[in-house]
């Protein structure tokens, strides 16, 4: 059946669309709720429920939930963990040297915060929202924006049922439309709908390239003698050479859980770098690895990052929507932290679009959102911490990052005497080509303390109908042989945490495979391959990985 050929797709109207059930699109429903228990609210959520998609540290801030759910500390809620230790440490391959924490800029300490699963606390959320009347379907993703008179009027959740082939099977169900006075994206890191919205209405332009790092995570289930209640360790350094960007993550929480990860910032230049290979060796360090003994591995995902701060938020605000979250790039990266700004920016967002309702208008612009959040909290968080990341990435980790802690202190008292430094390329125009560079030979796992990706998948509960069309479109496969293979070796082999893609030999010819039913959503090739040439649309909702809390 052709595109002319399909049945209607049924519509329904609301005030306001969310995309996306993170802490951004949850807290934008619960506030809206709040402010006008009239207003009519949905989200959609692409994972098969809520929280089943979502990745993060976490260590909170709670000064986001302190504001949208003032009781939340009188209740039983995952956050049952306050941060007790707050260690930072510079790694070298067989020593670590610790920072003293009166060194650090104020702004990085981490007493006062919680430890917590992120998913665990959209679930939370979800439950709020939900009793104050907001309907949330889960398992059906947003695959299309609808537009009126050229401003946006909700979206369209994907057709279900239809075949690798394109045919429709006997399952096929038409998608269905939302419709709405204003729709919020809240989608996170590279939005695939926000992504083209940027893109539509123009609102990067004036900005800095946004940024990225690939952010991988292991739960593991510690034993008690290796458990430190509250304790929240940070590292950078080994195994990452001093021009490469990132760190790692450890904390301690709930029931003798340890949350371990490891960040790369995705402008690295060797196209031989593998993410997960060098999170699989930090595990070895010997600051670390004794924490593992013992205990066992239950979970494993990985999920992109923004990285580009105050300089590369781009415009929020166009006709019938706005940009809330990490969507439009809310992360304070030397802080590791955005589910704060999340929840922020989506009460902010909320406020606005209640005063429109309240006016009687619908599909305009929300120019007063777009000035607010510079001068609200998230400004203020972004704005201290705006030059750590141009200098990581121009001197190196040792420098920068030193110059860039010291920047911090002086914008804690306030002034820089940089001024705001601009970032250089966009991620996808840093690799060199493979022979300008090393292969990097990475150990083989153990399959105790360190593991092979498929392994891992495995945990991640990742699962996608095996007969749809492949949700990795790569526009271009000529470009992808001459270039991402011939010219660079294949990164996407290495930088895909999930081991989606792979280049095979056939009859002498190298052909690219994609495996798309292993793909993690953490969308870093749509952001990594160097001619841009793969786009990542949702597969079919409920589709992708099923965290239990991560
Ligand atoms: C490894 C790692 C460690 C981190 N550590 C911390 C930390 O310690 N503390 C902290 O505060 N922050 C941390 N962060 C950042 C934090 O997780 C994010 O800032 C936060 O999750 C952003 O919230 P969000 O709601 O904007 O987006 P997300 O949390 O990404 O949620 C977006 C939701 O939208 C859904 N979605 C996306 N597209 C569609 C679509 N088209 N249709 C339907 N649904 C869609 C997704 O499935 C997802 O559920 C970390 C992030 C990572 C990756
Ligand atoms: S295919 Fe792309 S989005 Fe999916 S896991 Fe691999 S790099 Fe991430």
């Amino acid at each position: 059946m052709n595109a002319a050929n399909l049945p209607a797709r049924e519509a329904m109207e609301f005030d306001v669309v969310i995309v996306g059930a993170g802490p951004a699109g949850l807290a934008a429903a619960i506030r809206l709720k709040q402010l006008a228990p009239d207003t009519s609210v949905v989200v959609v959520e692409k994972g098969s429920e809520v929280g089943a998609h979502i990745l993060s540290g976490a260590v909170i801030d709670p000064i986001g939930l302190d504001r949208l759910v003032p009781e939340w500390r009188k209740e039983e809620t995952p956050l049952g963990t306050a941060v007790t230790a707050d260690r930072f440490y510079v790694l070298g391959s067989s020593g670590a040297v610790r920072l003293p924490n009166l060194l650090m800029p104020p702004l990085m300490n981490n007493h006062g915060n919680f430890i917590a699963s992120l998913g665990d606390v959209c679930r939370y959320l979800a439950q709020k929202a939900e009793a104050l009347g907001v309907e949330i379907y889960p398992g059906f993703a947003a695959a299309e924006v609808l537009f009126e008179n050229g401003a946006v009027a909700g979206v369209a959740t994907g057709d279900m049922g239809i075949g690798k082939d394109g045919h429709h099977k006997a399952s096929f169900t038409r998608g269905m439309e939302l419709r709405a006075k204003y729709t919020l994206f809240a989608e996170g890191a590279r939005g695939s709908l926000s992504k083209m919205l940027i893109e539509r209405f123009g609102l990067h332009q004036n900005r800095q390239p946004q940024k990225y790092g690939i952010g991988l995570k292991e739960l593991w289930q510690v034993t008690p003698d290796n458990f430190r209640t509250g304790l929240v360790q940070h590292t950078m350094g080994w195994p990452l050479a001093n021009n490469t960007g990132g760190g790692s993550f450890l904390y301690h929480f709930g029931d003798n859980l340890v949350s371990v990860g490891f960040v790369v910032h995705l402008n690295y230049q060797n196209p031989y770098l593998s993410p997960f290979e060098e999170f699989q060796r930090f595990k070895t360090h010997p600051l670390v690895r004794d924490t593992f003994a013992g205990g066992k591995r239950i979970c494993y995902g990985a999920r992109a990052i923004t990285e580009g701060g105050w300089q590369s938020v781009p415009k929020l605000a166009f006709r019938g929507g706005a940009l809330i979250g990490c969507a439009a790039g809310f992360m304070n990266v030397p802080r590791i932290k955005g589910s704060h700004n999340a929840i922020l920016s989506g009460m902010l967002a909320a406020e606005h679009v209640t005063t429109a309702l309240a006016a009687g208008r619908a599909h305009d612009e929300l120019a007063d959102y777009e000035t607010a959040w510079r001068g609200s909290p998230i400004g203020h968080d972004l704005w201290r911490v705006r030059n750590a990341k141009p200098l990581w990435s121009k001197l190196g980790t040792f420098a920068g990052v030193a110059l860039g802690g010291l920047d911090m202190w002086t914008n804690t008292i306030g002034f820089s005497f940089l001024g705001t430094l601009k970032h250089s390329k966009p991620d996808f125009a840093t690799l060199k080509p493979a022979a300008d560079c090393r292969p990097i030979a990475y150990p083989k796992p153990d399959g105790k303390l360190t593991f092979d990706r498929l392994s891992s998948v495995y945990l991640s509960n990742t699962n996608h109908e095996e007969d749809q069309p492949v949700h990795l479109i790569v526009r271009d496969a000529a470009l992808q042989k001459a270039s991402e293979h011939d010219v660079y070796a294949g990164p996407s082999a290495r930088y895909c945490p999930a081991g989606v893609y792979e280049w095979v030999e056939e009859a002498g010819q190298p052909r690219y495979v994609i495996n798309a039913q292993n793909c993690v959503h953490c969308k870093t090739c749509d952001i990594k391959d160097p001619n841009q040439n793969i786009n990542w649309v949702p597969p079919e909702g409920g589709g992708g990985p099923n965290y239990p809390n991560m």
